[in-house]
């Protein structure tokens, strides 16, 4: 799973590894795997660990859903 960690947003959304709004690589503001100044992409294991990153650490931001992936969103 990945999450998308948007800061100026203040936004998380959830994606499936196989989701078609995963980037190809770093962007100059996000990143893959990392964080930068507007956030970036976090490669999780599954939904768990995913839901877990964002309680632990993104609680105050606002939980997206993908229409695309995210089965619980439709
Ligand atoms: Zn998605």
């Amino acid at each position: 799973m990945w999450l998308n960690v948007d800061i100026p947003t203040k936004k998380v959304t959830i994606h499936e590894d196989d989701c078609s709004y995963i980037p190809k690589g770093n962007s100059r503001y996000k990143k893959l795997n990392g964080l930068l100044r507007d956030g970036g992409w976090l490669h999780l294991k599954n939904r768990e660990e995913a839901l877990l990153e964002y309680e632990h650490n993104y609680r105050e931001y606002e939980r997206g859903y993908c229409f695309t992936c995210d089965t619980s969103a439709k």
